[in-house]
């Protein structure tokens, strides 16, 4: 038992000072899980002779993978585990759990259809990205690709202030823009100081290779895995362009939660075929279908 205690412990030194509270957090849930099955497993090893010393090293590695793993470290098995296609897929998410009941009964999800010539010409405050560069790490969290940033990255929406929390992927774009769909979408999820939720959404279709994006595309962490980036400027991924299309939504993924902020930016950026591929090799296919408007307005900045 001590052994797992300790190494758990050491686990949380890798971690970035960020996610250093999230981290121990899950260790020591994932610790005393381990602990209580190594104890059962040991109890069955006393009489089928398997070896503890590999079974203490499969449950280390569950212990290090659920560490890893910033986007739901808070609380890694609390949920049913859902995907986007079959039996745990998209259309069943509200029956895998009762906290995903908003995927259903909530009537401003996301994604949406963009309907350009519905959309009210609006005089939007405009988005001003105070990204800056600077460390984080690439997670692979079993359903994208994200990014996640040390403090200091705001975006400004007049005088609203939300610091960016993560960005990461889906292929194809959630978002569709007059019933079409773009080759992938980066999901910027920003959080202002009452703790509600802000994504600009950014739209990539095929073409040149992305420079931006080779930093964290060239080596894509497999499920579980995690690897550190020493500078990192999120701007980058940003169009030229800054006019954007505004609504309400919700989260893209269980559990659903609305009242989020939607922000996409009408511009989409470029990524090469090659770029594209390598991270269908990851997840050919990580969006949600599109979700009925239910009366919801579509402004769009001027
Ligand atoms: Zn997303």
């Amino acid at each position: 038992m001590a052994s797992v205690l300790s190494l758990g412990a050491a686990a949380v030194y890798l971690q970035n000072p960020a996610t250093i509270n999230a981290t121990i957090n899950a260790t020591i849930n994932a610790t005393i899980n381990a602990t209580i099955n190594a104890t059962i497993n040991a109890t069955i090893n006393a009489t089928t002779g398997v070896n503890l010393k590999n079974r203490l090293y499969v449950l280390l590695t569950a212990v290090l993978g659920l560490a890893s793993n910033p986007g739901s470290a808070a609380a890694p098995d609390a949920h049913a585990h859902w995907t986007y296609q079959g039996k745990a897929g998209a259309a069943h998410w509200s029956e895998l759990d009762p906290v995903n009941a908003g995927c259903t009964v909530s009537k401003e999800q996301s994604p949406i259809n963009i309907d350009t010539t519905l959309a009210k010409k609006s005089p939007l405050a405009p988005l001003e990205f105070d990204y800056r560069a600077g460390a984080g790490e690439v997670s692979n969290n079993g359903h994208t690709i994200q990014f996640t940033p040390q403090p200091g990255n705001v975006v400004k929406v007049g005088d609203e202030s939300a610091e960016l929390l993560q960005f990461h992927f889906h292929t194809p774009s959630e978002e569709r823009i007059d019933g079409k769909r773009f080759a992938m979408v980066a999901h910027f999820v920003h959080k202002n100081a009452a703790g509600e939720l802000s994504v600009v959404a950014v739209l990539f279709k095929e073409g040149k290779a992305n420079a931006a994006l080779a930093p964290i595309f060239t080596a894509l962490p497999g499920v579980g895995a995690h690897r550190t980036l020493a500078s990192f400027d999120p701007a980058e991924l940003l169009p030229a362009g800054r006019a954007y299309f505004k609504f309400r939504g919700s989260l893209t993924t269980p559990p659903c939660t609305d009242g989020v902020r939607w922000q996409v930016l009408r511009q989409p950026v470029e990524m090469s075929r090659t770029q594209l591929a390598a991270f269908r090799k990851r997840y050919p296919m990580n969006a949600r279908p599109e979700q009925p408007l239910h009366g919801r307005m579509v402004e769009a900045s001027e």
